[in-house]
């Protein structure tokens, strides 16, 4: 059976590190999912959205503005949500069917908010800058296994990670792995996303 798995990054969009992950991912002909961050869509960066969007990844919702969401009312978890869903709408006239709480913080409540299916992932600690692009090559490539949900960030200061993708792509390429969507994935192991789960692993 074919091992398929899902690059996603956090936090973007930016004109700094999202245009070069975008490069990465031409390069080897792959694809992604970009989980955004209301705030950081502007003018300038939504066109390095919309360029994932024409290299066929997909933008889903990371909040608004990035804050721990498992202590907002549902006024104001919903009114977050609808913001970045907008703004996405906007760049692609797709409205995102996956939401990454930040920090993953999640509460019981927040899935009774909406019916977007929650995503974590397995990920390198690659927002803390100490950890070397040897160390988030590793430890990504030591999690891989089928149906799995890789967490990265694209934020606009991460360049290890840029450097870390040039190595974990081809090695999981030569591995026999095959690049999907979240979306993607889900439709290819024909898993039908389910409330109340929050899933690093579709399989799982
Ligand atoms: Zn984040």
């Amino acid at each position: 059976m074919i091992k398929q798995i899902a690059l996603t990054f956090d936090d973007g969009p930016n004109t700094t590190v999202t245009p070069l992950v975008l490069d990465v991912l031409k390069q080897y002909g792959i694809v992604a999912t970009f989980f955004l961050v209301g705030d950081n869509i502007n003018e300038q960066s939504s066109l390095s959205a919309r360029r994932a969007v024409e290299q066929g990844c997909m933008i889903e919702n990371h909040s608004a503005t990035h804050s721990d969401m498992s202590k907002m009312s549902r006024e104001e978890f919903i009114a977050e949500l609808n913001r970045t869903d907008k703004l996405i709408e906007d760049i692609c006239g797709r409205t995102p069917k996956f939401f990454r709480p930040p920090y993953i913080a999640v509460s019981a409540e927040m899935y009774d908010y909406t019916d977007k299916t929650f995503i974590c992932g397995l990920g390198a600690d690659d927002w803390d800058d100490a950890v070397s692009v040897s160390q988030r090559t590793d430890r990504i490539l030591e999690q891989l296994s089928d149906g799995v949900i890789i967490l990265l960030h694209d934020s606009k200061d991460n360049f290890k990670t840029v450097e870390a993708l040039k190595r974990i792509i081809p090695e999981a390429l030569s591995r026999g792995y095959e690049f999907l969507t979240v979306e993607g994935l889900f439709a290819a192991k024909n898993i039908t996303p389910q409330k109340g789960v929050l899933y690093s692993n579709v399989l799982a």
